[in-house]
């Protein structure tokens, strides 16, 4: 089964955003849980999400991918972004229990300057002080470009994240196609070699999510441009070979191209005319 779906835009509400998958024969999605840039949430409007809950059960949807705003650095070296990050993720996860057993997605963090192993100990002890142990969400964490000094570019960041926190039970990993080329990943020419890297590293029973993006930039160029499907350096053919692989079978795939609604449902009515099952 192809899940499949893109990044919608949150401002009308839960129903509104899994009407307009359905529109793109989409079957999942992804949604910032607040403005991208930080900043107080909408409230909760009970009867949106009781009709939308409603609404996914009937369409099978599989689980969505809620991300986390860009500017949450659980890792910065300045305590009151840290705790801007800690109360900001708290915040959302009991936001993310209103739609029970879905995913959070979030980016490690930037440890800016403070070196790798200080970085990770401080998503650590976030992690350990948000996740409880009655959540029903699970927590991904984002494999990153290695842009500036990104935490998570590399499978060993991510495990060694997983190893520190107590209830890693709650914890799962989203790969981004052009994070991962970006970061030195060849999914290009060696598809099977970073998936057993990561089975191996990290286990593949962690990755619950992909964002499927192609890139504007050569391999392992650390700048975290995404590209239009096919029409960047990875290509429609790693694509492809992707959505067909029997290791990645029926998780969320969510695009986050530069496109509007048309050029989403373009890339999905492609991606599932590519699909072999
Ligand atoms: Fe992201
Ligand atoms: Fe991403
Ligand atoms: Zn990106």
């Amino acid at each position: 089964m192809l899940n499949i779906g893109c990044h919608l835009s949150a401002s009308k509400g839960y129903l509104h955003m899994a009407k307009e998958a359905v529109g793109i024969d989409a079957n999942t999605f992804a949604f910032f849980t607040r403005n991208p840039r930080g900043g107080k949430a909408k409230d909760i409007d009970e009867k949106d999400v009781k009709d939308f809950l409603e609404f996914i059960s009937e369409h099978n949807f599989a689980k969505l991918v809620a991300h986390a705003p860009y500017t949450l650095n659980a890792c910065s070296d300045k305590p009151e972004t840290r705790e801007f990050a800690l109360n900001t993720m708290r915040d959302d996860l009991m936001r993310m229990e209103y739609t029970p057993n879905q995913y959070y997605n979030f980016h490690p963090g930037s440890h800016v300057g403070q070196g790798a192993e200080t970085g990770i100990e401080l998503i650590i002890k976030q992690l350990n002080e948000v996740l409880t142990p009655d959540m029903t969400t699970t927590v991904l964490l984002e494999t990153m470009a290695g842009k500036g000094s990104e935490i998570g570019r590399s499978f060993d960041e991510l495990r060694a994240i997983i190893d520190g926190v107590t209830l890693n039970e709650k914890l799962g990993v989203c790969l981004d196609t052009c994070h991962v080329y970006d970061g030195g990943y060849d999914i290009v020419n060696d598809l099977d070699g970073v998936l057993d890297e990561f089975d191996r590293v990290i286990g593949l029973d962690r990755l619950k999510a992909m964002h499927m993006n192609d890139s504007k930039n050569p391999f392992e160029s650390h700048k975290d441009r995404h590209e239009k499907i096919g029409e960047g350096t990875i290509g429609f053919e790693t694509m492809k070979n992707i959505i067909n692989h029997p290791k990645l079978q029926n998780i969320p795939i969510i695009l986050e191209t530069p496109n509007e609604l048309d050029g989403y449902a373009n890339e999905i009515k492609m991606l599932r005319n590519a699909y072999k099952k």
